[in-house]
């Protein structure tokens, strides 16, 4: 019987660059009304260059600064297709936020499994 699993290697930053899941809003949290992702913290230095306040940062519900997102709840700032090459357009100044996911950890693997980026694949084991 063959069983479906779950990529068990190791996510390395290289795949940053073909991935960008952690840069949408996840489809299920947009489905339970949250429409603001990720928080801008007072101290992140995007908040000192007002060009980029007044393209990418918005005031989230409980009014504190989050970046801005599209209809579709992806980030303004990345460019490329979501799975495809993406690449972060202000990665230099990127919220702590952004810093923080690493990849794969958790956040990392919780993004990609909402994208169906790791899709379940055969047991090569399994008969
Ligand atoms: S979800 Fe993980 S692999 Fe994808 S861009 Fe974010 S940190 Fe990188
Ligand atoms: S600022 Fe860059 S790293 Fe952060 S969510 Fe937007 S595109 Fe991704």
């Amino acid at each position: 019987m063959r069983r479906a699993h779950y990529r068990v290697g190791p996510i390395t930053q290289a795949e940053c660059m073909r991935c960008g899941a952690c840069c949408q809003n996840p489809p299920q949290n947009r489905a339970e009304g949250f429409l603001t992702y990720i928080e801008v913290s007072p101290r992140d230095a995007i908040l000192k260059q007002p060009a980029l306040v007044r393209r990418f940062v918005v005031a989230g519900e409980d009014g504190a600064p989050h970046l801005r997102l599209d209809a579709d709840g992806r980030c303004l700032a990345l460019r490329g297709r979501i799975g495809g090459h993406v690449k972060c357009s202000i990665y230099a100044e990127r919220p702590t936020a952004c810093r923080r996911v690493q990849p794969d950890s958790a956040e990392c693997r919780r993004a990609r499994a909402a994208f169906a980026m790791d899709p379940p694949e055969e047991d090569a084991e399994a008969g």
